[in-house]
């Protein structure tokens, strides 16, 4: 990707979705920021303008496992891509920047109180920060039948948290699965989601997309038409404007 100077250019660098930033490997794939100034680098080059739309596209993901370090981290990588972004803006002033999303996952709430405490202190980012691979990841090495101890011994490993015996075991049996077996088809992350909210203090409102209104940001050329409240559909037109815009 690096080295590809211009014309046509499609990237894969995984069979299948990219990995969440936590897990990913710098010498495998690249990150979003990094293939957003690519794309720009390229894009730029036509005199006629051009539309780019990167999309942090595991957020979601992150989000249906309930996954909050995933989430996190990914999060990150998109601000870093908009940070791209923003620099082309500054250098192209002509650029309509629009950062927004196409719904809400999992209804993230950030539940406040831990184990020690019912007073609100608010999500534990040091433990979140602490998280060095993916419920995802986590899961694929438990196989079919993981025992509390094995799910144990890895949380510990994987996120520095010591689970009871109780929590490893509500994780093993996959609780929630078995209390809402008609909803998202993973395996043990909402489990281990569930039993994790004291310890990250962030819980979670479901397993899949939310109605949320979402954020909707703008700067450039017709930004100007982005404020209060919209539809979605609406920000087709604000774009299409300003491919119209010489
Ligand atoms: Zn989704």
């Amino acid at each position: 990707m690096k080295a590809a100077p211009t014309g046509k250019l499609l990237g894969l660098f995984n069979m299948g979705n990219m990995s969440f930033e936590i897990d990913r490997a710098a010498t495998q794939e690249p990150s979003l920021a990094e293939m957003a100034r690519k794309t720009l680098q390229i894009l730029s080059k036509n005199k006629g303008g051009f539309f780019a739309m990167i999309e942090g596209g595991r957020i979601d993901h992150a989000a249906h496992r309930n996954d909050a370090p995933a989430t996190i981290r990914d999060t990150l990588a998109f601000d870093e891509a908009v940070g791209v972004a923003m620099d082309f803006v500054n250098k192209n002033p002509a650029t309509l920047l629009i950062v927004t999303a196409d719904h809400e996952t999992g209804g993230m709430a950030l539940i406040g109180h831990s184990k020690e405490s019912k007073e609100y202190i608010g999500i534990n980012l040091k433990a979140i920060e602490k998280a060095t691979a993916s419920f995802e990841v986590m899961v694929g090495k438990w196989g079919k039948k993981p025992t509390p101890e094995m799910i144990k011994e890895d949380v510990k490993q994987s996120l520095g948290i010591d689970l009871t015996d109780d929590e490893a075991r509500t994780v093993a049996d996959d609780a929630i699965k078995k209390l809402d077996p008609y909803n998202y088809g993973y395996n043990y992350l909402h489990s281990l989601g569930f039993v994790l909210r004291p310890y990250l203090r962030v819980g979670w409102g479901s397993q899949t997309h939310t109605a949320s209104p979402l954020f909707l940001f703008g700067s450039g050329p017709g930004s100007e038409k982005i404020g209060g409240l919209l539809h979605n559909t609406e920000v087709f037109t604000i774009m299409k404007a300003a491919l119209r815009l010489k």
